[in-house]
């Protein structure tokens, strides 16, 4: 599609300047087209190699009926390209439109959301001035898989989905972009002494592959205190890489840790392309020449590292950090070292006007090996040898509210067929109530009944369920236990 931006790069990148990547830019709503407008001038005064396609989505999209707010033709730019610029969007309020963002890293594969935040001291004001941390997110499972049931009347749950594949990937890409960037510590953060199972895989496929980076320091926290200590002393931390929900909420605390939401941009990356933005929102209020294009020009120089345009990439950074050192700042971050209050496009004059300079104060950006593209190859995947899987029993979920536990083991163990499995355990929310409860533990209508037995097979089970269906007992789920080389994969009664 046409753009009001396209006259930016009218022949700029053709013919004589060589072969250009072609991105996809999508100006986004609100203060989006005005950022972007200014991060291509920018970029292209820079002499970026890039040939954009300007591709509509957001409001005027989801408005139009398109429940997803991305159209055919941006899909269609995307896939040609693998790469895209994208302003911030506005949701419309109400039901029925779908995450923009969410549907774009699940279609696209962009498994590892990477947000760098630091604090750029002296010119915006933080409470953690050596902060420079990089977030790593797992983008595609845990909680946000998006599988949730109602169960019972009192009862939800939210699959949550740990995968060997999935854990590996992104924490072998949270070393690669490690490596590549001059990192020294990696930091996992999950909580495995609760969710021993699905934290614990991703706990210990981190362990795997930190032993393949000895040259890394590694540690292990646990989220709750990792994420306490880090919001006191954010400036010990390098790389943090975590999974979807702690990375989803870590993310956002780090970054306004860093003293202005306009300075920080953010990757989604994948096998299937790379998405680049700012980590702000659309902020219509500001749609005047007042915002602060810094955000989407840091995705942009990741952009063009990320497709290989090193010079380029330390070109804008250093005539960027050379602006804010020279004080020309955008109002969101005025402040005592201010000399001129500038506007979104006499900042980017300002950013072009400085080209070629390298910054005084602060560490100037070199297109050496320390910023190789994150570009990884991703082929690699330890092969893990199959344990041997032995189905020991099987969690039936009951949904009663007809009587008191006891009457529920024995209406149980009277509809149990004498074919191996045996009644050995109920638990209500997790908490062992059968044999043995403790009268105090609140019950609910979702009860966990175990059975177990030697060398289970489908049959048997199945022959239970029916038997279970026939006494007039509502199962609403089953989970099957099984051994994996003898160690139990599934979790025990609390109070068990
Ligand atoms: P917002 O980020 O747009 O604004 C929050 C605050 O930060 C406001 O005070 C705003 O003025 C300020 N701000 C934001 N960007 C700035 C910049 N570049 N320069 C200076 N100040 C800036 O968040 P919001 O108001 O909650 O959301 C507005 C819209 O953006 C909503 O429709 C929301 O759904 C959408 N949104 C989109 C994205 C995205 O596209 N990735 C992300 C977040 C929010």
């Amino acid at each position: 599609m046409s753009s009001v931006l396209e006259p930016i790069f009218e022949g700029a990148n053709s013919g004589a300047r060589g072969v250009a990547t072609p991105i996809t830019v999508a100006p986004g709503d609100g203060i989006g087209p005005e950022i972007t407008e200014a991060v291509l001038q920018i970029l292209q005064a820079a002499g970026a190699q890039i040939a954009p396609e300007f591709v509509e989505v957001g409001e005027r999209v989801y408005r139009s009926g398109n429940t997803s707010g991305i159209p055919e033709e941006a899909w269609a730019s995307i896939d040609r390209t693998g790469v895209l610029l994208k302003g911030p969007i506005t949701t419309p309020q109400g039901g029925g439109y779908k995450s923009l963002n969410v549907t774009m890293r699940k279609t696209l594969g962009l498994y590892a959301n990477v947000r760098p935040c630091r604090s750029w001291k002296p010119v915006v004001s933080s409470r953690h001035p050596d902060m420079d941390v990089v977030i790593i997110r797992e983008n595609e499972e845990d909680l946000y898989a998006g599988i949730e049931h109602r169960q019972t009347e009192d009862v939800a749950q939210c699959l949550k989905l740990i995968t060997r594949k999935g854990s590996e990937r992104i924490i072998r890409y949270a070393f690669e972009y490690a490596r590549t960037q001059n990192r020294q510590r990696v930091t996992c953060m999950v909580k495995d002494n609760i969710m021993k199972i699905t934290d614990g895989l991703f706990h210990r496929v981190f362990e795997e592959v930190a032993a393949e980076y000895p040259q890394i320091e590694t540690n292990v926290q646990i989220i709750d205190f990792g994420m306490a200590n880090f919001v006191h002393r954010p400036e010990s931390y390098d790389v943090i890489v975590l999974p979807n929900l702690y990375g989803d909420i870590l993310s956002d605390v780090a970054a306004q840790m860093t003293g202005s939401v306009g300075m920080g941009g953010s990757i989604n990356i994948g096998n299937g392309g790379a998405l680049f933005e700012a980590i702000h929102g659309s902020a219509p209020d500001l749609a005047r020449n007042v915002a602060n294009p810094s955000g989407l020009l840091l995705a942009g120089v990741e952009m063009l590292r990320h497709i290989g345009q090193h010079d380029v990439a330390a070109r804008v950074m250093n005539a960027w950090l050379a602006t804010l050192e020279d004080g020309v700042h955008t109002v969101d971050i005025a402040s005592k070292q201010t000399q001129q209050k500038v506007g979104t496009r006499e900042f980017a004059a300002a950013v072009i006007a400085r080209l070629g300079r390298v910054p005084e104060s602060f560490t100037a950006a070199e297109a050496t090996a320390a910023a190789e593209p994150m570009r990884l190859p991703h082929t690699h995947e330890t092969v893990v040898e199959a344990a041997e899987k032995k189905l020991v029993g099987v969690d039936v979920f009951v949904d009663w509210r007809q009587g008191s536990t006891e009457q529920l083991a024995a209406a149980l163990q009277a509809a149990t067929p004498a074919n191996g499995l045996k009644l050995v355990m109920i638990t209500n929310r997790g908490v062992k109530v059968w044999p043995q409860g403790n009268p105090k533990t609140l019950c609910t209508d979702h009860w966990r009944c175990r059975f177990q037995g030697e060398d289970v097979s489908h049959t048997q089970v199945v022959a239970l369920l029916g038997a279970v269906a026939a006494a007039g007992l509502d199962f609403i789920k089953t989970e099957h236990l099984y051994t994996f080389d003898g160690q139990a994969g599934y979790s025990l009664g609390q109070g068990q």
